[in-house]
């Protein structure tokens, strides 16, 4: 199975297609741009749904639901926001479907069915939360709402990617409001934070945090917090965002609160989200020419049993000593599957397993069973162990934290050394050819600039990393004056 997989610097492109079809992960669908999603690749997205969800709630926040339609008068209220995502919205206008008429066997939409106000299909859900938190506001003793929901939503995106960018994603989105400016100020940053620790500690992705220049901000948006990754092939992936609404919903929706005062004043906002291209991010981080590795934090087996046998004798001494091996490691809260399939040679399972990124595996044949042993296969590095049956059950779940670590390491390492320092624009093209990565450049602050350097190399000011150190420098493009370095790469 494995061995059909293009290679990474065959075919970037194709491999991560190829690798996420043939994982089980997901698929394009009947649906242009929509993608299913397997039930392998669900169960890693619930991983990751079950702990930013606690994270969440860690946090303050509870979690909520509201409407899949926005009415597009609603829509419409908050006028950036609209204007930005305007272009890819879908739209309900009619609710029924009649014969056609002039064409038997098929189905029209009935004329008679029309809507009287539109509906937009939510690309993002701040209008209709707004005018439903209009309701729930009136003094600052109904303050913060700290609300989260898991959703999916509707971009209609002209070039899609499985997991990467679709038309329908799911995605959490959080709505919090505030009596004041600073509170959601925290808020915005700390829902970054939660990100960026759920990406590194969880994920095994090194991010870094930044925030956006204004052409690149939510449309909406004061300040659009972010965290950024950087893929194998060296370009960098928009993994998450926090923004600062400032009042601007609240003004838009009517959203005022007397404050403690017993003064009128609008409500302060902010919304957070992290979607299914997480698992574009896990794919392109950790994978490679033989299929998916997985950090153990998000496998949904950590480990896999292989029997190896010829008679049913051998089968049964195996099963009977596995059995006592699984329950030893679940009462460490290691998670295994027993792989006892008939169906498939040894050699097969061991395949499949390599390509859908199991972190470990444990081979047991009837010679282990006379010396007391199991052969340990670690997916991320390749190697492979004996070792004896005592004390297995600890071994397995130390190693387990170990690859978490070392995916962590190696990713950080790849990613560090691939943040080049540039000064002059050659240099800067040159490197974009050559090595791709994050450039850290001087940047003169304003739009223009930004805009030729992206019609002239394709790169885009991935964010204003939050720990720069002020520098005195001269832009890259432009040789104005800047204050600090900023991040450019080719991004997704
Ligand atoms: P936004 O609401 O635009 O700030 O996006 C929230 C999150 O969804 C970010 O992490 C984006 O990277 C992600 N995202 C945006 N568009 C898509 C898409 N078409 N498919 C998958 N994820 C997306």
């Amino acid at each position: 199975m494995s061995k059909n997989l293009t290679s990474r610097t065959e075919d970037y492109s194709k491999w991560y297609n190829e690798l996420v079809v043939k994982a089980d992960l997901a698929e394009n669908s009947a649906v242009r741009g929509c993608m299913v999603i397997k039930p392998y690749g669900y169960a890693i997205w619930e991983k990751m749904q079950a702990e930013l969800d606690r994270m969440f709630k860690e946090t303050g926040h509870e979690n909520a639901y509201f409407p899949l339609f926005v009415p597009k008068s609603l829509f419409e209220a908050e006028e950036k926001n609209a204007e930005g995502f305007a272009k890819e919205c879908a739209v309900v206008t009619h609710y029924r479907l009649q014969n056609d008429p002039d064409n038997e066997g098929k189905l029209r939409v009935d004329p008679e069915a029309k809507l009287e106000e539109e509906l937009v299909v939510r690309p993002t859900s701040e209008a209709i939360i707004w005018n439903t938190y209009k309701g729930w506001i009136q003094s600052y003793r109904d303050l913060p709402i700290m609300i989260n929901q898991w959703a999916n939503v509707v971009r209609w995106e002209m070039r899609t990617r499985l997991f990467l960018r679709t038309a329908e994603f799911l995605w959490q989105e959080g709505h919090t409001a505030h009596a004041t400016k600073a509170e959601a100020l925290v808020e915005a940053e700390q829902m970054n934070d939660v990100y960026a620790t759920f990406a590194e500690n969880f994920m095994a992705i090194p991010v870094v945090k930044g925030v956006k220049t204004e052409s690149e901000r939510f449309a909406g948006a004061v300040e659009t917090y972010c965290i950024e990754a950087l893929m194998q092939d060296g370009k960098a992936l928009q993994a998450g965002t926090s923004h600062f609404l400032g009042q601007n919903f609240a003004k838009a929706f009517d959203v005022k609160f007397t404050n403690n005062e017993g003064k009128q004043d609008h409500v302060w906002a902010t919304s957070w989200g992290v979607s299914t291209r997480l698992m574009g991010a896990l794919i392109m981080t950790h994978s490679d020419d033989k299929g998916l590795v997985l950090p153990p934090n998000l496998a949904p087996s950590q480990v896999v049993i292989v029997p190896i046998f010829k008679t049913d004798e051998q089968f049964e001494a195996i099963t009977a000593k596995t059995e006592a091996i699984i329950k030893e490691l679940r009462a460490l809260g290691v998670s295994c599957k027993f792989d006892k399939r008939t169906t498939h040679r040894p050699g097969a399972k061991f395949a499949q397993h390599e390509l859908q990124g199991v972190p470990l595996r444990i081979a047991i044949g009837p010679k282990d069973l006379e010396n007391n042993t199991v052969e340990l296969a670690r997916r991320d590095t390749l190697t492979k162990e004996v070792v004896s049956l005592d004390g297995l059950a600890p071994k397995v779940k130390e190693l387990l934290e170990v690859i978490q670590d070392e995916l962590f390491a190696k990713a950080l390492k790849f990613r560090d050394t691939h943040i080049t320092k540039v000064d002059d624009f050659e240099t800067f093209k040159k490197v974009l050819e050559t090595k791709t990565g994050f450039i850290s450049a001087h940047w003169d602050g304003t739009a223009e600039t930004e805009q030729k350097i992206k019609e002239l190399t394709k790169a885009t000011i991935r964010c204003i990393p939050m720990d720069n150190t002020q520098e005195e420098g001269v832009c890259v493009f432009s040789g104005q004056p800047s204050t600090q370095r900023v991040l450019f790469a080719k991004a997704y």
